[in-house]
């Protein structure tokens, strides 16, 4: 039967703030699941700790809220545990790029076939708006009371440099495109890391969904001129195609290169997507055949009395290296 969009909304008090970019990326994360005929039963959204955390209350799948930081370590348990599951790990900037970045970049080289989406709005929204870590240098928002004193991150050229091999961002008031990007993001073969745009109005007054429309870039006609434009409209192309070391070193390069661009001119859009890379599970499969046929999550752990039944020894056994 296919899913409905009102089959993925919870009834949960929902308390973000009016205008807020989360709910253009709540309402696209719901969109693609709909159109993909996603099982819910067979989805999980692993959240951090933010405003943006909160998103695994409002998505109709299994959902968990965990720590701050961590949502990436909990997601990987997750999805080797039942490779079946689609796994959607969400969080603020601040949560996946500060406190978590660990992880972040250790997702990447693992290659893990799931997807991360960052809520970047620049501020830690839920404490009231201090520099996160995507803030760039020299910026200040009404919440702080000098310039941020510390240069910005770059998620793009981070990512790349990591090993995720689906590299995108969006923009959460491009709705259907956010939708379409997160489609493929699933739909990809390995890591999917994708940045999106989030405005905070709250906290955040320099960038706002009128500067993303064009406030003060006015054409020779006075009319607003939008600071995002889409790569795929430019002739870009991230995609490897051949899986070559030649291709593959000039599109990572062409993504660090694209990663630069900011502010006036902002890509949305797939920066570098590479399926030639082997997913952590076929490296797994690779050591232990029957890994995907009977992963951790199918198997009895103890039998009805409550005796344990796991092979320890055996496990041990497969993992050894001679
Ligand atoms: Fe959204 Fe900012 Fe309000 Fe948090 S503080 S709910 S990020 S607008
Ligand atoms: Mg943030």
């Amino acid at each position: 039967m296919a899913l409905k969009l009102s089959d993925l909304k919870t009834t949960a008090h929902n308390d973000w703030c009016p205008g807020c970019g989360d709910f253009g990326i709540l309402n696209a994360v719901q969109m693609a699941l709909a159109e993909m005929n996603v099982d819910p039963s067979q989805a999980v959204i692993v959240s951090g700790i933010g405003c943006s955390g909160k998103v695994s209350h409002f998505v109709k799948t299994y959902g968990v809220h965990t720590l701050h930081g961590r949502s990436l370590p909990f997601a990987t348990g997750i999805k080797l545990s039942n490779p079946n599951l689609e796994v959607i790990c969400e969080g603020g900037d601040g949560d996946g790029l500060g406190i978590g970045v660990g992880h972040f970049l250790h997702s990447g080289r693992r290659n893990v076939d799931m997807v991360y989406i960052v809520h970047d709005n620049e501020v830690y929204g839920l404490t009231k708006g201090q520099a996160a870590p995507t803030m760039k240098l020299g910026m200040r928002t009404k919440s702080l009371p000098l310039p941020n004193i510390n240069q910005g991150v770059n998620p793009i050229m981070l990512a790349v440099a990591a090993g995720y091999t689906f590299v995108a961002r969006g923009y959460s008031y491009d709705v259907r495109h956010l939708k379409d990007l997160i489609i493929k993001a699933i739909r990809h073969k390995g890591f999917a890391f994708l940045d999106v745009l989030q405005p905070c109005p709250t906290y955040n007054d320099v960038l706002t969904k009128e500067y993303w429309a064009g406030e003060g870039r006015l054409d020779a006609s006075g009319k607003m001129q939008p600071r995002t434009y889409k790569l795929e409209e430019a002739g870009y192309d991230g995609v490897v195609h051949t899986g070559e070391e030649e291709e593959v070193e000039k599109k990572v390069g062409q993504a660090v290169l694209k990663s630069f661009e900011f502010g006036d001119h902002t890509p949305i859009g797939v920066f570098y997507q590479n399926e030639f890379v082997p997913t952590y599970e076929d490296r797994l499969t690779a050591r232990m055949p029957t890994y995907r046929s009977n992963p951790p999550a199918k198997q009895d752990i103890a039998r009805p009395d409550g005796l344990p039944l796991t092979n320890v020894r055996k496990m041990i056994e497969e993992l050894r290296v001679i």
